[in-house]
């Protein structure tokens, strides 16, 4: 009678043995010396012309390695190796022609009659095929041949497991890697669905310090200190305890239990322990730095979740450990919505910039406080996110100006404001465009040549346009981007100070910036109608700024009181709310029409 759950597992075993072989990625792959070696000896050990590494695949037997034998592949139907694979047991067949089973196979048909195989057997007991001998003549073993057969069985899955491994273990440290990381936590879902654990990220230096570092001190800098930190981390964690690295200086444990669930508290703890490790480590004179270890946990259940969303993470939780006093901190959802958040901003920029709709420059008309008259607008970009609606320039400008594409916005600003200009400038409206520039722009050094060829081309006068810099901006203090303001100056372009009084509160560093116009921030303007305190700043401000030979601009003018405040204080032009928000072009024309 069939055991029908017997069968099952017999089956399942199967189709996880032919898993783990395929994974393997071993079958109908070339041949290869390091595994000929192997088959040549056993062939002369056995001084038996045949011998083979025999992987048993669904259907059939493949040759990894063979000696004696010209094809490739037979059929698994009767082969001795698929006994192997499935018995796990050495086999032994002194004469095919005297075993019931096999008197009739293809190998006994073909003038095989002595096989010896012994199992090709992985760590977690799969086998996946044989390392076998064959003869044309019956023939007897000895124990000694046997366990001789089996030594061999053993150095073949030894080079297996090796050339698996390769790629997949850092050559620095010796410790798995991140694809390593990501095979075995597939594995590991598999097999304990729905378990609890805890990644434990850790990270010896913040990356942003390290690039630095590596600029300074050459790319090898750390080598040292990241192999130093492997072993205390891995002595620390155990034995029999898996320590990944993932990048230079940044590793990686699962904290997990099968007898128990681990809890929060001693997950923390552990981080708490591992950091400790890392901040007691002497670092010599080999690297002359600080390490600021830290490190982040991440909860979650296996297969719920995918081993790279496991990394990422983690390494989220890694992030908000720099901002907390003990440099641990557990995941959170709501910080890494965050980074989800920044991620698709910076991800979807570039499409934003080809896709006609999503960006839009506003203009915000600026006035005169002596004549009343319109005489300029800002030109301030939106962005229409295709999912998550409309997104603030203070929210993804200072995301895109640390990438690459911090250039691409200012072309696309620049070129959309200039052709506007043009448009005004041809109806002799006789309107001055500002535009924002990033410090990060004036160190392109192809910017003053590309701003010139828009003007040229839409035959517009440099004194039509005016570039608004921040403070921090303009005393970066490098010689570029101090060249930089040194060519625009040159060119005739005018530039504004923005923001005024949120950066440096020093004003001395004003005499030594080429800026024409000073713009007071709004955060002093909003509040001159109802804070004494405020006025006499900003009236101070005014006065210090046409001292220098600056003209002034108040921005964020939000009341009318506020504006006639200003006039009587001396300022020379008023941008906010109180006069118009940021205009679309039609709605500015409008503006421009009803005054
Ligand atoms: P900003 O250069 O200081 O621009 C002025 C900001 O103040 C604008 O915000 C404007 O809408 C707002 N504002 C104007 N009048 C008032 C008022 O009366 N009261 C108040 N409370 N606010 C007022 P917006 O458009 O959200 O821009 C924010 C910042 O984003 C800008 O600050 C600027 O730093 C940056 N930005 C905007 N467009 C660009 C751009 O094209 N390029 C670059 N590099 N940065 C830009
Ligand atoms: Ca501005
Ligand atoms: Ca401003």
């Amino acid at each position: 009678m069939v055991n029908v759950p017997e069968t099952q597992a017999i089956e399942e075993h199967e189709r996880r043995r032919l898993m783990t072989l395929r994974q393997l990625n071993l079958l109908d792959t070339p041949p290869s010396e390091s595994f000929d070696r192997i088959t040549r000896i056993a062939s002369e050990l056995f001084d038996l012309p045949i011998a083979a590494v025999s992987l048993t695949d669904e259907d059939r037997q493949w040759f990894k390695s063979r000696v004696g034998i010209d094809h490739w592949e037979i059929p698994r139907f009767k082969a001795c190796c698929g006994e192997v694979a499935d018995t796990s047991q050495v086999l032994v067949l002194p004469d095919l022609l005297e075993s019931p089973h096999y008197r009739n196979s293809p190998l006994a048909q073909s003038g095989i009659r002595f096989y010896a195989g012994a199992p090709l057997q992985t760590y977690d007991g799969y086998t996946l095929g044989a390392m076998c001998v064959l003869g044309r003549e019956p023939r007897s073993v000895t124990e000694h041949e046997i366990r001789v057969l089996q030594d061999l069985a053993a150095m073949v899955m030894g080079q297996i497991e090796l050339q698996h491994a390769f790629g997949r273990v850092d050559p620095l440290t010796g410790l798995s890697n991140g694809s390593k990381f990501i095979e075995d936590l597939e594995d590991r879902s598999r097999d304990n669905a729905g378990m609890s654990c805890f990644a434990l990220y850790i990270e010896l230096i913040d990356i942003a310090e390290m690039h630095s570092l590596q600029r300074v001190l050459g790319l090898s800098c750390l080598d040292e200190a990241a192999r130093e930190a492997a072993i205390r981390l891995q002595l620390r964690l155990g034995t029999g305890k898996v320590l990944y690295q993932v990048g230079l200086g940044q590793y990686v444990h699962i904290l997990e239990s099968a007898e128990r669930c681990p809890d929060e508290s001693e997950a923390l703890d552990m981080a708490l322990d591992l950091r400790q490790v890392l901040l007691s480590m002497p670092l010599g004179d080999a690297a002359p730095f600080m390490l600021h270890p830290v490190v982040g946990v991440m909860p979650f259940r296996l297969g719920e979740i995918a081993p790279t969303d496991v990394l990422r993470t983690a390494q989220s939780a890694c992030q908000s450990a720099r901002d907390s006093e003990t440099g641990v901190s557990l995941f959170s959802v709501a910080l890494d919505e965050q980074d989800m958040r920044r991620f698709a901003l910076i991800s979807g920029f570039r499409h934003a910039l080809e896709d006609a709709g999503q960006l839009q420059l506003l203009y915000q008309p600026r006035v005169s406080l002596v004549s009343d008259e319109c005489v300029g607008a800002e030109a301030l970009i939106r962005w229409q996110h295709p999912t998550l609606g409309p997104v603030a320039p203070d929210e993804f400008i200072p995301l895109i100006e640390h990438t690459p594409m911090a250039r691409l916005l200012t072309d696309w600003v620049l070129r959309h404001a200039v052709d506007q200009a043009a448009v005004w400038h041809r109806r002799g409206l006789g309107l001055r465009m500002s535009i924002n520039i990033s410090a990060a722009n004036l160190l392109e050094s192809d910017f003053i040549t590309r701003l010139k060829s828009y003007l040229t081309e839409q035959a517009l006068p440099v004194t039509a346009l005016e570039l608004e810099l921040t403070e921090r901006a303009l005393i970066g203090n490098t010689r570029a981007s101090t060249e930089a303001l040194d060519a625009l100056v040159e060119a005739s372009i005018r530039i504004a100070i923005d923001d005024f009084g949120t950066g440096y509160s020093s004003l001395a560093y004003l005499q030594e910036v080429p800026a024409d116009v000073v713009k007071i921030d709004r955060s002093f303007v909003a509040q001159i109608d109802h804070e004494a305190r405020s006025q006499t700043l900003v009236k101070a401000m005014i006065s210090m700024a046409h001292d220098l030979g600056y003209h002034v601009v108040a921005e964020g003018v939000e009341t009318e009181k506020s504006y006639r405040l200003l006039q009587a204080m001396g300022c020379d032009e008023a941008q906010g709310y109180w006069l118009a928000r940021p205009l679309t072009v039609e709605a500015f024309d409008d503006w421009l029409t009803a005054r």
